[in-house]
C-alpha cells in the first residue's frame, strides 16, 4: 500500500508474549486459526522441543504440519516448502527457532496470505516482531527484504529458552538493538522514511529511546544472567528491548547509517561472516563518528561494549589489518543502501571512510 506523505503509520504484532513458559501458549494462540497449523522449525529445535511441542499442540486439539527447515531462505526453498504441503493450506504459519525458520514461516505466510506466529529460541536480532523477511540467493547473498502484508499475529518469547541459548546470540541482539535510537533519530532529523514508507511517529522515537535506556541500564546484569542461563528481571528487560522495542523502533522509526553499513560489511573479508548484530554494534560507532559526536560520547559507548563483550573495531569483526581499499569498499557499498537520507548530515563515501577511521582510532585508544 502506498501512503500519501501526510500520513504516518505505526505497525506492530497483534500480540507479544514474554516470560518463562511462553512457549506453552502456542497451542492456545494457534488454535483459533484451524486444527492444522504449519510449523517450520530448526531441526535441532525439534529435537530439543519436539515432545513439548507435540504435547502443547495435542492439548489444544491441533495436528500440526511439521516441517524442519535447514539452509538458506531462497525463493526456490520456499516454493519447495509450499509444494511439500501438497495443496493443503494451513490456517496459520508458525516459525520456531532462529532467524531462518522464522523467516521461512514468514515467507510461506506471505505467499499463501496466512497469519504468522514467531517463536524465537534465540534473541540475536529483532526480526521476530517485524514484518521483514530477508531473502537470499544460493550464494548466501541477501537479494531482497520482502515484507509481510500484516505484522506477526503473535510473538511468543520464552525467556527460559533464550537464557539457555549461547550467549553470543544475545550479545548480537543487543548490538542490533542498541543502534535503533540513533537510527530513528537520524530518520526524524533527516528526510527519510521508515520501512512502512512514512515519516517516524513520536511513539516510535519514544520506544527507540526506551530501548537504548533499557539496554544501558540492564545490559551488563542481563548478560551476566544469560551467561549463567538464569532468567532474572535484568535479562527479561534486555530481551524485551532486544526483540520488542528494537523491532517496533526500527519499523516505525526508521533505519539509518548503522544498518546501511552492513551493505559493505557483507562484501569484505572477515566481516562478511560476522553475525548481523555484531556488525550493527560496530556500525553504530561509525554512525556516531559520522554525525560528529564528541569523542567522550563514543568512548563511553566503546567502554560499555567492552564491558558486555560487543566488538568495537573491524579486527574484532574479523577484518584484521584492514587496507585502505577494503575500508573504501565498505563505504562504496554502504552508499547503495536506501536509508542514507535518514541522517541529519549529508553523507558520501569520503565521509564514511573518515568516520570509520575515527571510530577505529577511538576504539584503539579507549581504555577499559
Ligand atoms: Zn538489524
Amino acid at each position: 500500500m502506498s501512503l500519501p506523505s501526510s500520513v504516518c503509520l505505526f505497525g506492530a504484532p497483534h500480540r507479544y508474549y514474554q516470560g518463562p513458559g511462553a512457549f506453552d501458549l502456542l497451542g492456545q494462540v494457534a488454535a483459533p486459526f484451524g486444527p492444522n497449523p504449519l510449523i517450520v522449525a530448526d531441526a535441532f529445535v525439534l529435537q530439543m522441543l519436539g515432545d513439548r511441542l507435540a504435547a502443547v499442540c495435542a492439548a489444544s486439539g491441533l495436528t500440526p504440519i511439521l516441517r524442519p527447515f535447514e539452509g538458506e531462505i531462497t525463493y526456490p526453498a520456499i516454493e519447495a516448502l509450499i509444494a511439500s504441503l501438497s495443496g493443503v493450506v494451513p490456517g496459520i504459519a508458525v516459525g520456531i527457532g532462529g532467524g531462518k525458520s522464522l523467516d521461512a514461516a514468514k515467507a510461506v505466510a506471505l505467499k499463501l496470505r496466512l497469519p504468522v506466529v514467531t517463536v524465537p529460541t534465540i534473541a540475536s536480532n529483532d526480526s521476530p516482531t517485524s514484518a521483514a523477511i530477508a531473502m537470499y540467493d544460493e550464494h548466501h547473498t541477501m537479494i531482497a527484504v520482502d515484507r509481510l502484508h500484516r505484522s506477526p499475529e503473535a510473538v511468543l518469547v520464552d525467556t527460559a529458552l533464550i537464557a539457555k541459548a549461547p550467549l553470543r546470540f544475545l550479545l548480537a541482539g543487543i548490538g542490533d538493538a542498541i543502534s535503533k535510537k540513533f537510527e530513528a533519530d537520524g530518520c526524524r532529523d533527516g528526510t527519510g522514511v521508515t520501512p512502512f514508507g512514512t515519516r517516524p511517529t513520536l511513539t516510535a522515537i519514544a520506544i527507540a529511546d526506551a530501548c537504548y535506556a533499557t539496554l544501558r541500564r540492564h545490559g551488563s546484569a542481563g548478560v551476566v544472567a544469560a551467561a549463567r542461563g538464569e532468567v532474572t528481571p535484568d535479562l527479561e528487560a534486555v530481551i524485551e528491548a532486544t526483540l520488542l522495542m528494537s523491532g517496533l523502533g526500527f519499523e516505525n522509526g526508521g533505519l539509518s547509517l548503522a544498518h546501511s553499513l552492513t551493505r559493505g560489511l557483507v562484501k569484505v573479508r572477515g566481516t562478511r561472516d560476522a553475525i548481523h548484530g555484531d556488525q550493527i554494534a560496530w556500525a553504530l560507532l561509525v554512525q556516531l563518528a559520522a554525525e560528529g559526536r564528541a569523542d567522550v560520547f563514543i568512548r563511553e559507548l566503546v567502554q560499555f561494549y567492552r564491558e558486555i563483550g560487543l566488538p568495537t573495531c573491524l579486527a574484532q569483526l574479523g577484518l584484521h589489518d584492514a587496507t585502505p581499499a577494503e575500508v573504501e569498499e565498505i563505504a562504496r557499498w554502504t552508499m547503495t543502501a536506501p536509508h542514507l537520507a535518514n541522517l541529519a548530515v549529508p553523507i558520501d563515501a569520503a565521509l564514511i571512510v573518515a568516520a570509520i577511521r575515527r571510530a577505529e582510532e577511538l576504539s584503539e585508544h579507549t581504555d577499559v
